[in-house]
């Protein structure tokens, strides 16, 4: 390898703009203050990497972090992250005792208490637990007619030494839409389920519900800590309304170069199924990212920036691969030669954005940023670093 020569550039890559984190992150902590924000970094941070992410949130102000599964925790404490951690879905076969070795907090619904009971008498170490309440999800969470009976099984344990309950916790299921009013609804059961616990004993450190929508929108709803994922990347969880009228900056920029470009004939048929056929004489350019590398199949019509103009994809988006039309925007010159050129699906500003390929999709941004798969290289930048 030739030492002067730049590393070859990713020819797909999701880059990362740590600055853009940053300010998300300062932006969230000053807005919730004094509430803490846990940076939710689940799901590899909603595909932005889980470790750089969680090191960045913390270095921003966060001061906790949050995932789904206990393995997701147990990554980042090999990776050397030990700020306070927690972990609220568990199976059966979850690794309580590496858990509860690791210092990592749990979140119980109910059956894992027992679970984690043993693994603490076995370690000789007491579990830290969050005891969730099912204010309305109708997910996980202990219902509230059985709410007194699990706080005082905790409570029986935690004298015995064998776990301490730090957190007491829920979490919303209509916070994005602010005009309904289950979310004041579940507010008060969370109230409630709080003051019993209380009235019994608990002497928890942390209560928590609001997720990104209700950190942005239901200041009464913050109490000690939010857990936001969605609003760290500078995303809207608001149909609707973009993330830059939420003080948010998007973080991931998705891009790839045209990979073929030529000049066809009016009846040209595109993609999979001839779905798609050119009305008239065009070029069409290749785009080299298909649902293999996390775009969705049903996004046809998404938008793609090449040089400047946006296009929408035509026909259908096959594996690796899909085609835009350059006369979709009337402006396209034939003969135009658009391989290497910088092909940008999302990004920010200028750039399309990851609510447009949701749309396209039929889904929501939280889908499309956390599929983009293992193919596509990510990659960090620091806005600020290189403009200071
Ligand atoms: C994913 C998740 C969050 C974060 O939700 P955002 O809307 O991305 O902020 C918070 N709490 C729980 C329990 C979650 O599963």
């Amino acid at each position: 390898m030739n030492d002067q020569q730049a590393p070859p550039a990713a020819e797909r890559q999701a880059l990362i703009d740590l600055a853009a984190v940053r300010h998300n992150v300062r932006h969230l902590v000053h807005l919730v203050s004094p509430a803490r924000v846990m940076a939710v970094v689940k799901a590899d941070a909603y595909g932005h990497g889980a470790e750089q992410m969680a090191r960045t949130a913390l270095e921003a102000g966060a001061s906790w972090l949050g995932v789904a599964h206990i393995s997701e925790a147990l990554a980042l404490r090999g990776a050397g992250v030990s700020a306070p951690l927690l972990a609220w879905l568990h199976t059966v076969d979850s690794p309580f005792a590496e858990a509860v070795a690791a210092n990592v907090d749990l979140g119980l619904s109910g059956w894992e208490l027992e679970r984690v009971v043993e693994a603490a008498r076995e370690l000789q170490i007491p579990a830290r637990v969050h005891l969730k309440i099912d204010t309305g999800l109708g997910r996980n969470g202990c219902p509230p007619d059985q709410w007194e009976a699990f706080v005082g099984r905790a409570l029986a344990y935690q004298e015995e030494g064998l776990l301490r309950v730090v957190g007491i916790f829920s979490h919303f299921s209509v916070a994005d839409e602010p005009d309904r009013p289950e979310t004041d609804e579940q507010l008060e059961r969370f109230r409630t389920a709080v003051a019993v616990a209380e009235d019994a004993g608990v002497d928890h450190e942390v209560r928590h519900i609001a997720n990104t929508p209700a950190a942005l929108s239901r200041p009464d709803s913050h109490f000690d800590m939010v857990r936001v994922g969605l609003g760290l990347y500078g995303l809207s969880p608001f149909p609707g309304q973009a993330p830059a009228e939420l003080g948010l900056r998007p973080a991931m920029t998705l891009k790839t170069s045209i990979a073929n470009c030529k000049e066809v004939p009016a009846g040209q048929g595109v993609s999979y199924g001839l779905r798609y056929s050119t009305s008239e004489p065009t070029t069409l350019a290749l785009v080299p990212l298909g649902y293999a590398d996390g775009v969705p199949r049903v996004g046809t019509g998404g938008p793609v920036w090449v040089d400047g103009t946006v296009y929408p994809v035509v026909g259908r988006i096959a594996m690796d691969q899909m085609v835009i039309d350059l006369k979709t925007t009337g402006i396209a010159g034939t003969g135009k030669d658009l391989v290497g050129r910088e092909a940008v699906l999302f990004g920010g500003v200028g750039m399309p954005s990851v609510d447009e390929w949701a749309d396209a999709a039929g889904s929501i941004n939280y889908e499309i940023i956390t599929r983009i798969s293992s193919r596509v290289e990510r990659k960090y930048t620091d806005s600020e670093a290189a403009t200071a």
